[in-house]
């Protein structure tokens, strides 16, 4: 019988070792670290072996195939060892893949990811579509594999997803854009990590499609250097230039596969990103036959996504937003582009390398003031003090809520956009908005 062993059981990993039982391997799981209750009880109802808080050499390197959890980098010593005995090194949805003839649509990018594949699974879903959502969302693609028979998957992919994805294949392939993100993990190398992402597109035919934000100048150059075979759907913020989707005098407007249109303003998501995750999520449910009815009614009705440019209230006319997911640059860039207030931003956390530059000219126009939420702020104010801006630095939300609350003036916005991760302060970015949300209502 063929081995698989697991390495790593949270979401991805105890689902892939459920579909691995299921489907008759001799499957043992292997965590580093401690393993959730929640995911031995998966395991254990399964009759699957594992361990946790050590690796066991013998029990990892006599596989046959090892399935990698996403959040293990490739320096780490036992993939090491694996590699060296050269025991191929899966993901969990390259092998969730082998089990499924579902229609799978693909998201990657570097920013807007969760949206566009949340967007895309309520458009599919509400037009009656037998669509699963997986991926960095919800419970795995291999669990669901195992235990559900859907027709579509809308599946999130992140660069380290792909990073060991080689025979599957995006029957529709997204990728919303690429900016430098998580580049300790691909050498510092920024070409390592245009290369994960590009991965959507492998093995695609003239059968699948491949949708792309057009302006986007490292895909553009990155496109020169692959002969596609997919059908392509370039989306723009402007007509021209070869795109097939964009907004035209308030209209937003999808050429191909069909005609359709509808006002910009109905649109259930701001700003100008999220005009490019709607033109993305639009043509990907036109390619899947989502009826124009539909499309409208759920561009329209979407509820939105947590922790992204997320409503959290209203106090004595100043408005409270809470995008606690704009981890990096880009997407602080984007959520303050949206904003028709002055804005009262709220920066900082864990620095993954920032270059704040991208942001400077928005904060000259559109800020009031700022307030530094971290343990080390010193980053920050080497970049932005000069602007003159009224500062101040608070060490936990509830004094960055109140300091916030005493700088900002009627018809302002307060907008939670930090450019970091939360790990300095807060368990992750959800805590770090949740506690956000809170103190907003103790106001
Ligand atoms: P991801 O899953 O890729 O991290 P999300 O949809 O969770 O993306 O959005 C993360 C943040 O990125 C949001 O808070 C928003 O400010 C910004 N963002 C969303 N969509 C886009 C986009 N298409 N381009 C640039 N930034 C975006």
């Amino acid at each position: 019988m063929k081995r698989i062993v697991i390495l790593g059981a949270a979401e991805s990993g105890a689902g892939a070792a459920v579909l691995a039982k299921v489907k008759g391997f001799d499957v043992f799981v292997s965590d580093l670290s401690a393993i959730k209750d929640k995911y031995k009880e998966q395991l254990d109802k399964y009759g699957i072996e594992w361990e946790e808080c050590q690796h066991t050499e013998e029990l990892i390197l006599n596989a046959d195939e090892i399935i990698k959890s996403p959040g293990i980098p490739d320096k780490a010593p036992m993939i090491q060892k694996v590699k060296e005995k050269q025991i191929p090194i899966i993901s969990e949805i390259e092998f969730a893949g082998r089990y499924t003839n579902a229609k799978m649509i693909c998201i990657t990018g570097s920013n807007g990811k969760t949206t566009t594949t949340s967007l895309i699974y309520h458009i599919l879903k509400s037009a009656g579509h037998n669509v699963g959502l997986a991926g960095n969302i919800g419970s795995s693609l291999a669990l669901q594999v195992a235990t559900e028979h859907f027709d579509y998957y809308v599946i999130e992919l992140s660069s380290f997803q792909l990073d060991n994805m080689y025979d599957f294949k995006a029957d529709i392939a997204i990728l919303m854009n690429i900016t430098p993100d998580h580049l300790d993990r691909y050498d510092f190398k920024m070409q390592n990590y245009v290369d994960a992402k590009m991965r959507i597109t492998q093995n695609q035919t003239e059968e699948d499609a491949f949708i792309f934000w057009n302006d986007d100048p490292i895909v553009k150059e990155e496109l020169k250097k692959y002969n596609l075979k997919a059908q392509l759907f370039p989306f723009s913020e402007f007509k021209g230039n070869g795109a097939i989707a964009y907004a035209e005098e308030g209209k937003y407007v999808i050429e191909i596969p069909t005609p359709f249109n509808m006002e910009q303003d109905e649109l259930a998501l701001r700003g100008k990103h999220n005009l490019y995750n709607s033109l993305a999520a639009g043509i990907s449910a036109h390619i899947a036959g989502v009826s124009d009815q539909k499309l409208r009614e759920s561009l329209s009705n979407f509820a939105g996504v947590e922790h992204r440019l997320e409503k959290a209230g209203r106090v004595k006319g100043i408005s409270f937003v809470n995008d606690s997911k704009a981890t990096n640059v880009n997407a602080c860039w984007y959520a303050l582009e949206s904003m028709t207030q002055p804005t009262v931003l709220i920066l900082g956390g864990k620095d993954k390398g920032n270059d704040y530059s991208e942001i400077f000219d928005l904060v000259k126009e559109k800020c009031r003031a700022l307030v530094f939420l971290g343990v080390d702020n010193k980053k920050l104010h080497d970049n932005f003090d000069s602007f003159g801006l009224p500062i101040k630095d608070v060490r936990s939300m509830k004094d960055c809520v109140n300091a916030c609350y005493e700088m900002a003036q009627p018809g302002d916005c307060v907008l939670l956009s930090p450019c970091c991760a939360s790990f300095d302060l807060f368990k992750n970015m959800e805590d770090r908005g949740e506690q956000f949300k809170q103190c907003v209502k103790e106001l």
